[in-house]
Parts: structure tokens; C-alpha cells; sequence
């Protein structure tokens, strides 16, 4: 059969219509993913030179993507101290204790309509360090945790800057979590909780979820219509957030979400993690070579386009029941 050009040239229009370009760039994520799991980064020990050129990559790119530093900051390091487990400001640490020093790296962009409305993207940039060598290689990379995660607030940062939000959304790199959640627990105290909206916890995307492509989970789904919302902004498309599948882990403690969560904000951590067979978990073999690139790009593509109505003021995620403090 003949087909006459003008009707050839119709059906390859439909079938090219229904496919969207993907924002998030699966060579951008690998870029970034392999500099914050490099061998030179040492595992990014919290309080280590690793972790310190973690923090100056991360700048830069929160710099590029054009964000700003928080109300009263100078630059994008939230600095603190710490004298064993006890956080301090800068500016209370006990004369007579030798402190250590620490920083979130946290930067933001102001909303347009709602600029004391926040919304949290957050990871943690730092790991383990170094372990004990398995053949030879003593460096714990940790590249799904976290610098997937890490990942993912750098390309969400530089997507919402091209698309201006309605309410202000902060990025943050937080320090320390694997010690004891310092970084998250410091951060917590610099806001006024009521002002915070939501927070998009990343943990961990780099390997594909239990529920295969296209899917990620969602600690404290039930606690919260958060994941309802995120889901409804996916309407149409292929991607399925689902409740936590392994809460006897008690993952929704076990983030930086946790502290934020407890004061009443809807924190929830998104992950892939199959936690509980995953033997490169903590270990010298979490490196990019295991990490599935287009997994990752396309999970933030769906944080992106699923945060777009809590980022542009339409929908107020349900508070979280507080807990006792
Ligand atoms: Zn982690």
C-alpha cells in the first residue's frame, strides 16, 4: 500500500507527540556522582580532608546553579561544633572544651510569591572513610550513600532555578549524618519548623528499587499525604512512588528527615535501597561502578516534576503527628 507523504508525515508526528524531554541529564548525574565517590575523597570522613573537597565541590556547583546563601550567611557553609556528642553554634562552645568543626553546606533560592514558605531538599555529603582493605582497596566510596542523594539536591538545585518557584527551597548538604545526624540536628534548629512545608530526604537512588524501574519508596508514607501529593503530580506517567516495604528497618528514624519530622514538618526520606540484601551496603565496594546512572537521573526527574505543585504553592503537604522532645 501506497501511503501518501502528508499522512506518513502525521503518523510519525503522533508518534513522536507523547514523548517528553527528560530534564535531568543522565551525564550530569554521572559527572557529579563520580566526583563526590572519587578515590581522592578519601570515603569523606566527617572531619577529614575528604570531605572538605566534597564540601568545596558541592559549593561550586550550588554557586553555578545560581542559588543564594540562607537569611544572615555570608557563604554557603552552615558552620557548627561539636564536643563529643553535643552540638554547639559557633558562638556558645564552652571555653574550657576542645571543639571540633563542622558545616552543613546549604544554599537556597527565594520564592516568588511565598518567601517565608520553605521547602527542603536535603542529603548528606558525607561517609564512612576508611575501613579495613578487602583486596586492596580500603576506601569506602559511599556512591549510593550518599552521594546519589548529594546528586540529586545539585540537579534539583539548578532545575527549580530555571524554574522559578512560588515558595522559597532550600538545598542542603548535610554533614556528619553517619556519626549521629549532627548536620540535620543543628540545620533543625535554625528554622522556624512551622514555616517548613515539606522535606525531600534523598537516601540512597542509585540501584533500582525492589519495585524495579521507575519506582522509589517513601519513609513515613502513612504519617503524612506528602507521598499522595507527589504521586498525583505524576498523573500520566509510568512512575510509582510506594510506602517504605521494609519498616521493620525503621528507616524514617534512621535519616536526617528524622529531626525535622518529629517537630511536626512532613520529612520524608526517598529512597531505592533493597536495604536488606544489599551487601555493598557500608562497605569498600559502594562505588559508581555499581550505580545505574539512568536510574538515578530518572528518579529526580520524578522528584522534580512530583515537588512541582509543593514548590509552587498549590498543595500544603498534612503536618506529621509530633513526638515528644
Ligand atoms: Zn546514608
Amino acid at each position: 500500500m501506497k501511503i501518501k507523504l502528508p499522512a506518513l508525515f502525521g503518523l510519525l508526528l503522533a508518534g513522536i507527540a507523547p514523548l517528553k524531554a527528560q530534564q535531568i541529564n543522565e551525564q550530569e548525574v554521572n559527572r557529579i556522582i563520580s566526583v563526590l565517590a572519587a578515590d581522592s575523597l578519601q570515603g569523606r570522613n566527617t572531619y577529614s580532608p575528604g570531605i572538605e573537597k566534597a564540601s568545596l565541590f558541592i559549593e561550586s556547583e550550588f554557586a553555578k546553579a545560581g542559588l543564594i546563601p540562607l537569611p544572615g550567611a555570608q557563604d554557603f557553609r552552615q558552620r557548627f561544633a561539636t564536643v563529643g556528642r553535643k552540638i554547639y553554634a559557633l558562638d556558645s562552645v564552652p571555653a574550657d572544651q576542645s571543639a571540633q568543626f563542622l558545616h552543613n553546606v546549604t544554599g537556597m533560592i527565594k520564592g516568588s510569591s511565598k518567601p517565608d514558605e520553605y521547602v527542603i531538599f536535603s542529603a548528606h555529603y558525607d561517609h564512612i572513610g576508611i575501613l579495613k582493605a578487602v583486596e586492596e582497596d580500603s576506601i569506602a566510596n559511599g556512591a549510593d550513600d550518599d552521594a546519589s542523594g548529594v546528586t540529586a539536591v545539585i540537579l534539583l538545585a539548578d532545575h527549580f532555578a530555571k524554574h522559578p518557584p512560588e515558595r522559597s527551597v532550600i538545598f542542603t548538604a548535610f554533614t556528619a549524618e553517619e556519626i549521629g545526624g549532627f548536620g540535620s540536628r543543628y540545620f533543625s534548629k535554625q528554622l522556624d519548623p512551622a514555616k517548613i512545608v515539606a522535606m525531600f530526604n534523598i537516601e540512597m537512588i542509585g540501584k533500582e528499587s525492589k519495585f524495579g524501574r521507575n519506582s522509589a519508596f517513601i519513609t513515613g508514607y502513612e504519617r503524612s499525604d506528602f507521598g499522595k501529593i507527589l504521586q498525583k503530580n505524576l498523573d500520566g506517567s509510568s512512575f510509582q512512588f510506594h510506602p517504605d516495604p521494609y519498616p521493620e528497618q525503621r528507616l524514617f528514624y534512621r535519616s536526617d528527615n528524622a529531626t525535622l519530622a518529629r517537630l511536626g514538618v512532613p520529612a520524608h526520606t526517598i529512597s531505592t535501597t533493597q536495604i536488606d540484601k544489599d551487601t555493598l551496603y557500608h562497605s569498600v565496594n559502594d562505588e559508581i561502578e555499581s550505580m545505574d546512572m539512568k536510574n538515578i537521573a530518572d528518579i529526580i526527574e520524578a522528584i522534580a516534576v512530583s515537588a512541582k505543585s509543593i514548590v509552587g504553592g498549590k498543595d500544603t503537604p498534612t503536618r506529621i503527628a509530633e513526638e515528644n522532645k
